[in-house]
């Protein structure tokens, strides 16, 4: 594998750099910026994109430990949030100073245990509240409990106290969007008065940062999908720039007549003579097999070259009946946002999902 392998994902850290300040633009001077690098910084590669804009960060999150260890192995140093720590990892949590979102009283009481060991004092945590997403953090009716906890604690810094939208890239559910800013807003004025802190807060991913730009910029943004390019909405993506290009290779060239077959389970049969390019990029490396047979295409000589017959594991074969190219030809299996998008949409689901499928095999490559 390693420079052998011909199917690699090109990273371009201008446009990268050109879009952090996009949502730079947009915030206050003294908001923070957190870079959220989660499932190997949204598939394209974590620690490429931290070293590159670790100066002008101010925080990474990561959902796992593992990935927070990553960071620090890569030489790291920014604060590092993990959004979604377990009991077991606490104490590893420490031994690489990175920083846990504490969600629930019994991953608290957990950590209240472990900090009491520690020779530093005040370790840096944070706190969720959940405010309608229903998913990670602490519902109004814990917040007498927490509140109690925190009070009695003298081995923790809550440094943050946060939440997250459930639906901030949709218009349409505006209201209860800002019904969760709302209740943000009051359980944290609560918990400080009653505690005593000084917590800065943070709300926003990429869609609250372009929607909620006043009501939820709060003292940090969490940026994830919009840094590689991606807005959640045509208009907002048209202005941001493409960070990557998946590129391959023409392996083999096929002439395939009316009546025979190509691929497993003759999933495509030709009814006349087609010629198709054989590319080494399958399923297992992310290209969904909902792709198959004329759903998804890629681009040979600037043109687009439909997937036929089953996508498999490790290959795909594309018709280039009209497509002047030979073996060897450079092949852009994703050319860019919009060929991501039209992807996704075709496959029902969202380019979250194409960009994290895309496989650990494929080479990340620096344009
Ligand atoms: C993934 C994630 C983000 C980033 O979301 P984007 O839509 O990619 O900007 C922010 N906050 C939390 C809690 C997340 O899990």
């Amino acid at each position: 594998m390693g420079n052998n392998h011909v199917t690699f994902l090109e990273i371009d850290l201008n446009a990268i750099d050109f879009n952090l300040y996009f949502f730079k633009s947009k915030l206050e001077p003294e908001t923070k910026i957190l870079v959220v690098s989660k499932a190997f910084g949204y598939g394209v590669s974590a620690v490429k994109i931290a070293n590159h804009i670790k100066n002008n960060v101010d925080y990474f999150a990561v959902a796992y430990l593992d990935e927070g260890i990553a960071l620090r192995n890569a030489g790291i140093e920014n604060p590092i949030l993990v959004l979604h720590p377990q009991i077991s990892n606490l104490a590893k949590i420490i031994e690489y100073h990175l920083e846990p979102n504490i969600y629930s009283i019994k991953l608290l009481e957990e950590f209240i245990q472990i900090s009491s060991d520690l020779k530093t004092p005040l370790y840096p945590i944070h706190l969720k509240f959940n405010t309608g997403l229903n998913r990670l953090g602490f519902s109004i009716s814990d917040l007498e409990k927490l509140i109690n906890l925190i009070k009695k604690t003298k081995k923790i810094e809550v440094k943050s106290v946060f939440s997250h939208i459930a639906a901030s890239e949709d218009l349409s559910e505006k209201a209860f969007t800002l019904k969760q800013i709302k209740s943000f807003s009051e359980m944290t004025l609560k918990f400080v008065k009653e505690t005593k802190t000084n917590p800065f807060t943070h709300m926003s991913n990429t869609s609250g940062i372009l929607n909620y730009t006043s009501n939820a910029q709060f003292d940090m943004v969490r940026l994830g999908i919009g840094l590689l390019g991606f807005g959640n909405d045509k208009k907002f993506t048209s202005q941001l720039k493409n960070t990557f290009q998946l590129k391959s290779i023409i392996s083999q060239i096929h002439t395939v007549k009316k009546g025979e077959s190509v691929g497993y389970n003759r999933a495509f049969k030709a009814t006349t003579t087609i010629k198709t390019a054989t590319i080494p990029i399958g399923h297992a490396d992310g290209i969904s097999r909902k792709l198959s047979n004329k759903v998804g295409y890629v681009y040979i000589n600037n043109q687009k070259c439909f997937i036929v017959g089953n996508v498999c594991m490790d290959m795909i074969m594309v018709d280039i009946t009209t497509i002047n190219c030979n073996e060897g030809d450079t092949v852009i299996v994703y050319k860019n946002q919009q060929h991501i998008e039209d992807l996704a949409s075709k496959i029902g689901t969202i380019p979250y999902e194409l960009l994290t499928a895309m496989s650990q095999r494929i080479q990340r490559v620096l344009k």
